[in-house]
């Protein structure tokens, strides 16, 4: 039995919120699972696919594209980006574990949506004194920027298979996959 606190009324509980993580409801959640053993036993993904996609919570990668556990490899970062760490894990992907297609995922109402690269710098710098090595790749428009990874996928010496790479919006209203054309 897993305890819970309503977040919907700190007042009540507030005492145990301080005490109770969401780690340990997923450590708990880990040892049920564990109990039934349900193992896959090689790294390399069933339908020798990667998907690149955003990090954000309601995108159910599984659900959507009616993956299941063994099938894909799912690399995932803020806006689904394609970073020099994407094409990092693409690399591994195709050529140590055998995966030959790639899917992108953007999707509609994303945080990367709200704010500006130039905000995010400044406030870092303001706040910490350093300005970061890296960049957020922050977007004003789904398309463009699937357009983008899209390229940048294609355009890396490192990724051997680059003739399946297809990107695609989700709309996290109508739950509808659209897929975007070079
Ligand atoms: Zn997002």
């Amino acid at each position: 039995m897993v305890h819970r606190v309503d977040v919907t009324n700190p007042a009540e509980g507030a005492e145990e919120a301080a005490v109770v993580s969401v780690i340990d409801e997923l450590v708990r959640n880990a040892t049920e699972h564990a109990a039934r053993r349900d193992r896959v036993r090689t790294p390399r993904p069933a339908r020798r696919v990667a998907v690149v996609a955003c990090m954000d919570a309601r995108l159910d990668l599984f659900a959507i594209l009616g993956l299941k556990p063994g099938d894909a490899h799912l690399i995932r970062n803020a806006g689904g980006v394609a970073t020099d760490d994407v094409i990092r894990s693409l690399t591994i992907s195709q050529r140590k574990l055998g995966t030959r297609e790639i899917v992108l995922v953007h999707h509609t109402d994303c945080g990367m949506l709200t704010f500006t690269e130039d905000e995010l710098r400044a406030e870092l710098l303001a706040e910490t004194g350093i300005k970061p090595s890296w960049a957020a790749e922050t977007f004003t428009d789904l398309e463009l920027d699937v357009r983008s990874s899209m390229k940048r996928i294609r355009a890396s010496p490192f990724v051997p298979y680059r003739e399946h790479v297809r990107g695609f919006v989700y709309d996290v209203e109508e739950c509808v996959l659209r897929e975007t054309f070079a």
